[in-house]
């Protein structure tokens, strides 16, 4: 042990001086930047970045040779140019379709992580360079969200949820024999106030960046049990305070209003799906500043789903048909009300790397270009506490970057081609 270490050390001398060259300046010409997503987008701007952040911007097109040391180049003079999008709520561990419950039996674990990062390289070639997971097999996707951020494989970066719901609700197992529920029951499944504080501070301690619950019942349940209010008050009050108390927010699937208001009344910083938002909740909405995360695309999804697939049960089609067709109408007047918006798909639903097509739904749902564009950056940055380094191109921030043809303030299907991506400085699509 102590020669490797010792001969890893040799390697690393070896190497220094090429680690320093490595700090070179990458420059960017952008024809339009919308740097600051909210205000107009700027002409002809040079982007400098260095060590994988922004480290300014400058109008007109600046050469290599203003800058000292070696400089690359990126030309996207006739490009638009904005800050990477970001995905509020996804499954990157899955694609709904009707292998899935043969994958489950014949898929070993290994090779389900291996497609998992497939899934986050669609994601993020498609330019969107930060996700919210919130519901997978939670170690797979911390160790995922961690080989990420040490740089050992390529991805978006990820925030991931453990999740925390009670027996026989929507993020407890359902559709599989008796047999197989005992082995897949998570250790987060609670009941009572006393039983979910332990599950949310069990899910923070083996990774969770945020606690994910199901206040409602939800449409890929294979119970017919309804899409309203789950879970207890006591059961939602105790969980957001545990959670708090360790520096973590909430973040809970919601279809029905009573339970959209009873989470948001315990303090949960986003409501996932929102399908039923009505005015009740649009008022505490409001009061209390959170964020509504609309998945209009995984609504459009399932109901297409239930009519063409053969592979759902009546218990799962009656709700894909019945809150897929309501969402985008709530979703509408929940946006004209002035409730906060952050952008989510719940891809995984829909397939990995068709995020965008969630931006074309809030546009034919009412919502401008422009807040579509501020939902997709700096509101989601806000949602997850990262405004100070991502979410717009300013000095400081981390070079995530991407660009696309021509403006999507003026036509926001754009977004689904996206010409560019960078991350963190690195580019992953040219
Ligand atoms: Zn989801």
């Amino acid at each position: 042990m102590l020669y490797r270490r010792l001969g890893l050390a040799a390697v690393m001398l070896f190497f220094a001086p090429l680690s320093l060259s490595a700090e070179a300046l990458t420059i960017i010409h952008a024809g339009d930047l919308l740097a600051v997503p909210g205000t107009a987008p700027l002409r002809n701007q040079t982007i400098v970045i260095e060590g994988g952040r922004i480290v300014d911007v400058q109008s007109g097109f600046k050469d290599a040779s203003s800058f000292e040391g070696d400089v690359e180049v990126i030309n996207l003079r006739d490009k638009f140019v904005l800050p990477g999008l970001m995905d509020m709520h996804v499954h990157l561990q899955g694609e709904l379709g009707p292998s899935n419950d043969r994958d489950a039996l014949k898929m070993s674990d290994q090779l389900m992580q291996m497609r998992s990062i497939y899934y986050a390289m669609n994601t993020l070639k498609a330019g969107f360079t930060t996700v919210r997971d919130v519901g997978s097999s939670a170690q797979e996707m911390y160790a995922m969200r961690d080989a990420i951020n040490n740089g050992w494989i390529d991805g978006p970066r990820i925030i991931a949820a453990g999740g925390v719901g009670i027996t026989g609700g929507h993020a407890d197992i359902s559709g599989v024999s008796p047999d197989l529920m005992e082995i897949y029951t998570s250790a987060n499944v609670c009941d009572g106030p006393y039983d979910c504080r332990r599950a949310a501070r069990n899910a923070i301690k083996y990774g969770a960046d945020l606690v994910k619950i199901t206040s409602t019942g939800g449409v890929m349940t294979d119970r017919a049990t309804g899409t309203g209010q789950q879970m207890e008050m006591d059961e939602l009050r105790e969980v957001v305070q545990a959670a708090a108390r360790m520096g973590r927010k909430v973040a809970s699937h919601a279809h029905h209003e009573d339970g959209i208001v009873a989470a948001l009344q315990a303090g949960v910083a986003s409501i996932e799906h929102g399908s039923y938002t009505g005015p009740r909740a649009i008022k505490l909405f409001k009061e209390t500043g959170a964020y509504l995360v609309p998945t209009l695309l995984a609504g459009k999804t399932v109901a297409a789903m239930a009519v063409e697939a053969d592979f759902m049960s009546d218990a799962v089609k009656e709700k894909a048909i019945r809150v897929g067709t309501d969402m985008a109408g709530n979703f509408e007047r929940a946006h004209k009300a002035g409730v906060n918006i952050a952008f989510g798909t719940d891809s995984g639903i829909s397939r990995h790397g068709t995020n965008a097509e969630e931006a074309v739904l809030m546009v034919e749902a009412g919502m401008s270009e422009m807040d579509v564009i501020v939902s997709a950056t700096i509101n989601a940055a806000d949602l997850i506490d990262m405004s100070d380094s991502i979410g717009t191109i300013e000095d400081g921030k981390f070079a995530d970057i991407i660009a696309v043809s021509h403006s999507p303030l003026e036509n926001i299907e754009e977004l689904l081609n996206v010409d560019f991506v960078m991350k963190g400085g690195k580019v992953f699509k040219r």
